[in-house]
């Protein structure tokens, strides 16, 4: 099926007579947009049943009924079918078939690589090298995010701006930083990116040596978004202090606070939030994978709905991220690949770890989140190359910090820790999100 897809995907890119219409006007659709206009495919219009949607543009683009779609002749265009619910992609599928269009044909289903489980993962090298720059590929992961913000939000939150060019007013380009305050977390999620499970104690990070370190990165950069999160942000507890500091800072445009959603922030924070719209909430939308529930105690299944409706209550900016109807699974597996230098450069270019964000954690800058914690656990060994894979903010002079950072971020082009990692990508092997697991997973120091 994938290879059907690719086949699709090179066929309307050669394919100039024809119009593309993108079916869904949603995140996903949208998300598609920015793949496909990567990709040097020119979009015409949405198709959507929402009557609402039809009203306006969407992305600077119509939005048609399929009744209009079915109006046209199926020989004069291509459908790309982009929705992350299998059943409404089911729905428009028979819709469209009873109407006469061919899948695989005048239409097919593009998101079904994000939401199927493969268990057999393609090697890395049959996976072709994206077509645009790596910066071109940081400035349209943020992109994405703040549109899902916009979206998300009231009518007047600030419309999406896209970063231009690395430096940007004499400040370093940051589209996206995490910043990472704590390892508690409330569920034990056993794929976890973060690898939470695999902390034998958790440890909150210090609010002073947090904000210190957030002010001299925002002294010298724009931040697009900054990323609260851990473990279970809420956990933390002086978030309080946290937010306050961070409100101080100059150069940040919006702040996510990341939650799994299983416990309530304290009435101080919400105190903050109400005050402050730029902070928001930002709800992982666990619960909406149909088999996670199951897996949680009564307690942490009830706060789920609690707070949605905190944040309605307060009129919290918040927003739910789409359903992950699949994780990577990276496994547990950190023993050197063997990779020649091509290899892992390659590797590198083709993760999707590699472009969305930096993140800033005791007192380093990491471009890879998932390797933060194999360091940390000592699990894979530091090396002489390893300090490639991050800056350390004490050993950087305030003069030299944007282009340490600037250099650091677009033109890095292969870490350490990829020789012991298989990526993640469209080819990776896939696993069921949030499935728990009942005890801390500690792990020792391995030989490798
Ligand atoms: S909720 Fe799950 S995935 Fe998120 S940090 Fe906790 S254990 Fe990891
Ligand atoms: S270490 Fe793995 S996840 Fe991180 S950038 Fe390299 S290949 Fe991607």
């Amino acid at each position: 099926m994938l290879k059907q897809l690719y086949d699709f995907l090179i066929k309307i890119s050669t394919d100039k007579t024809k119009k593309i219409y993108i079916r869904g006007a949603g995140i996903q659709g949208q998300n598609t947009l920015v793949d496909l206009i990567e990709m040097g495919i020119t979009v015409s219009a949405y198709i959507d049943n929402d009557p609402e949607k039809q009203k306006n543009l969407c992305s600077g683009l119509p939005v048609y009924a399929p009744q209009w779609l079915y109006h046209q002749d199926s020989n004069d265009y291509y459908v790309l079918c982009a929705m992350m619910n299998p059943q409404y992609y089911a729905q428009a599928r028979k819709e469209m078939m009873i109407n006469g269009l061919e899948e695989n044909i005048h239409f097919i289903d593009i998101s079904f690589p994000l939401r199927t489980l493969r268990k057999t993962p393609l090697p890395a090298r049959l996976i072709p090298k994206p077509s645009t720059s790596r910066e071109a590929r940081i400035f349209n992961n943020a992109y994405r995010r703040k549109r899902e913000a916009h979206v998300s939000m009231p009518k007047n939150f600030p419309a999406p701006v896209l970063p231009t060019s690395r430096i940007n007013d004499g400040l370093a380009s940051i589209s996206l930083l995490n910043v990472w305050i704590t390892t508690a977390c409330t569920l034990r999620c056993r794929d976890c990116l973060h690898m939470m499970p695999h902390y034998k104690s958790t440890s909150h990070e210090d609010v002073e040596v947090i904000i210190n370190n957030l002010r001299r990165i925002t002294n010298v950069s724009h931040v697009h978004i900054l990323e609260v999160l851990g473990g279970e942000t809420f956990l933390h507890p002086n978030l309080l202090q946290i937010l306050e500091g961070i409100a101080t800072l100059s150069n940040i445009d919006q702040v996510q606070l990341i939650t799994n959603e299983t416990i309530l922030p304290d009435m101080e924070v919400i105190n903050f939030l109400k005050k402050n719209p730029k902070f928001l909430i930002r709800l992982s939308n666990y619960n909406g994978h149909t088999e996670f529930p199951s897996a949680l105690d009564d307690n942490q299944q009830g706060d789920f709905s609690k707070l949605d409706k905190l944040c309605h209550v307060h009129r919290l900016n918040h927003l739910r991220r789409t359903v992950d109807y699949s994780w990577t699974d990276f496994t547990d597996d950190f023993r050197h690949r063997g990779y020649s230098k091509d290899d892992v450069k390659h590797l590198f270019d083709i993760c999707g770890c590699a472009t969305s964000g930096l993140t800033l954690y005791q007192g380093k800058l990491y471009i890879c989140f998932r390797m933060i914690s194999p360091y940390g656990l000592n699990i894979i060994p530091l090396n002489e190359d390893s300090s490639r894979d991050y800056l350390v903010l004490a050993d950087t002079s305030d003069e030299d910090l944007r282009d340490s950072i600037v250099n650091f971020y677009y033109d890095t082009d292969y870490l350490t820790c990829c020789y012991y990692c298989d990526g993640s990508h469209y080819g990776s092997r896939k696993v069921i999100p949030n499935q728990q697991i009942k005890k801390q997973v500690h792990r020792e120091m391995e030989t490798i």
